[in-house]
């Protein structure tokens, strides 16, 4: 069977991909600041140092598919945190990985949000990230909010995805992206009870066209399918499961 890992496998979304890859009968090597086969701190350069060499080690013969899935919300503090987690440590460990990848023409899923969009491509957070400046992006962010820090941290990792697809196909390797809607997790728990963002998210989540939110277990079972073989022709897709938020904020704009 497959070779998979990812980052993020001790709660919430990247468990239970964890949990149905290891169920269907694929090995599967977990990366957690918490707990998992690699302990490491994503945000930091030995972090992810660390994760690569550790997968490396585990997976000599390659990967079938990578997934950096390890986040953090909008409620994080400090906000460089989540530029350096959610956006430069995917997108590092995914480069640090491609070899293995490209070795089983395997893929690598990032794992966005239905908030990408809700900011623009020229936002200065999110060109820093482009750019691959990791200090400037964390200086650039201190003084923003959570909101902006978030959404351009999966802007950013939707545009290297798509920036980046044909140079990875050519290498053997297909990047896609999966962008979550409200999902019942540790991380949406926090935000959940946030005196700023809490509200917010409440009424966001009564908006949502097919209701409410998801279980982590209807994000994965997406997640898992991007990563098989039924889906060997999908390269380059964000495949929104956000129970049709962003069709309804952005119906035009396809
Ligand atoms: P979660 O908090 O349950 O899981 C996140 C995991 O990342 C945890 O296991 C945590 O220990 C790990 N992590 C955090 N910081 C780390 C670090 N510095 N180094 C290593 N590991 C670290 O959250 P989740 O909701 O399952 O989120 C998974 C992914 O899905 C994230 O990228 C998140 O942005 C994305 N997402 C979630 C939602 C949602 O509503 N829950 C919506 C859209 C996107």
């Amino acid at each position: 069977m497959g070779s998979y890992a990812l980052t993020g496998g001790a709660t919430g979304i990247g468990a239970e991909l964890k949990r149905q890859l290891t169920e269907t009968g694929h090995e599967v090597i977990s990366v957690d600041i918490r707990e998992g086969d690699i302990v490491a701190d994503l945000a930091t350069a030995e972090g992810r140092r660390a994760a690569v060499d550790g997968i490396r080690a585990r997976a000599p013969d390659g990967l079938d598919g990578y997934i950096p899935c390890a986040g953090l919300p909008p409620v994080a503090k400090p906000l460089s945190l989540i530029a350096r987690v959610n956006y430069f440590a995917a997108v590092e460990t995914v480069a640090g990985l491609r070899d293995l990848l490209a070795l089983k023409r395997g893929t690598a899923l990032l794992v966005a949000s239905n908030s990408a969009p809700m900011i623009g491509n020229d936002d200065l957070f999110v060109q820093a990230c482009l750019a691959g400046d990791e200090e400037r992006a964390c200086a650039d962010i201190e003084s923003r909010d959570g909101h902006s820090a978030y959404a351009g941290s999966k802007r950013a990792l939707v545009l290297w995805m798509r920036r980046n697809v044909a140079d990875y196909a050519a290498g053997g390797v297909r990047l896609n992206a999966v962008a979550p809607g409200i999902t019942l997790t540790p991380l949406t728990e926090q935000v959940m009870a946030d005196a700023e963002f809490g509200d917010a998210m409440k009424q966001f989540a009564a908006m949502v066209p097919w209701g409410g939110t998801a279980r982590p277990a209807e994000i994965a079972n997406v997640m898992r399918f991007m990563l098989g073989p039924e889906a060997a022709f999908v390269c380059g897709s964000v495949f929104f499961v956000d129970g049709g938020s962003d069709a309804m904020l952005r119906s035009d704009d396809f």
